[in-house]
């Protein structure tokens, strides 16, 4: 069985995750995308960061209705700060060796990469299939890649992904452009623009309830 995981901090979720989802999910044919929160993320401020319970409420809320998509709490269970190097080997023990695990990023989330920790054993761990994003070329993620990575890694048109004699493929896809960010979203909550049409109605719709976002 083929698993796609889409960590983030989803602060809030929007409709960049959830078609860049989608669409691997579909081109992979993964049987199950798990889209995993962020407990306490090592890269970001806890500045604007709302509750894991929040974030929680607006995956399950956004991926309803799917069957192909499902959240983990993985990380919140863990201790400590999450270190994707952690919860993927936790996940690959816990999955045992029938799942095939495909981590999926963002092009930009993926050249922050080298600033992971051990983040070279990811490699050793799980496929990677990464999304394009407004603003970064796929030539990046070539140089990242052979430089940080491995030289050994080489393009294959057949897969549309970086196959290596040792090492797991890093597929590459160009999904539907949505210049969709949270920070942006937060942004406007902040300002008090709208945010419709950015995000599903029910997160929107919780965020004004609960009285999120309401200042940056
Ligand atoms: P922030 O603006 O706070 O950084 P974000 O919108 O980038 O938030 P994250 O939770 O940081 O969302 O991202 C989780 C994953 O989803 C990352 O791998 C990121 O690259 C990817 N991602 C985020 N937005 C999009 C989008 N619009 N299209 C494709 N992938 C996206
Ligand atoms: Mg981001």
């Amino acid at each position: 069985m083929a698993v796609g995981i889409m960590g983030g901090t989803f602060n809030p979720i929007h409709f960049g995750h959830l078609r860049a989802a989608e669409e691997v999910a579909e081109s992979l044919q993964l049987a199950q995308v798990i889209f995993m929160p962020a407990a306490k993320p090592p890269h970001k401020s806890e500045v604007g960061l709302v509750s894991f319970d929040h974030r929680w409420h607006m995956l399950e809320l956004a991926t309803a209705g799917n069957p192909l998509f499902v959240l983990s709490d993985l990380e919140y269970q863990l201790p400590g700060i999450s270190y994707s190097v952690e919860t993927l080997s936790q996940l690959a023990k816990e999955r045992g060796g029938s799942e095939e695990l495909y981590f999926v990023l963002g092009l930009d989330a993926f050249l922050e990469l080298p600033t992971w920790k051990s983040y070279r054993e990811l490699f050793s761990l799980c496929h990677f299939v990464v999304v394009a994003r407004p603003g970064f070329s796929p030539e990046s993620l070539d140089a990242m890649l052979k430089t940080q990575v491995s030289a050994s890694y080489s393009f294959d048109f057949q897969v549309q992904g970086y196959l290596h004699p040792s090492l797991h493929t890093v597929y590459y896809r160009e999904v539907t452009l949505l210049d969709i960010s949270s920070s942006t979203i937060r942004k406007l909550l902040a300002e008090g623009g709208s945010v419709r049409y950015l995000l599903p109605k029910k997160v929107e719709e919780y965020i004004q309830q609960q009285g999120l976002y309401q200042q940056l």
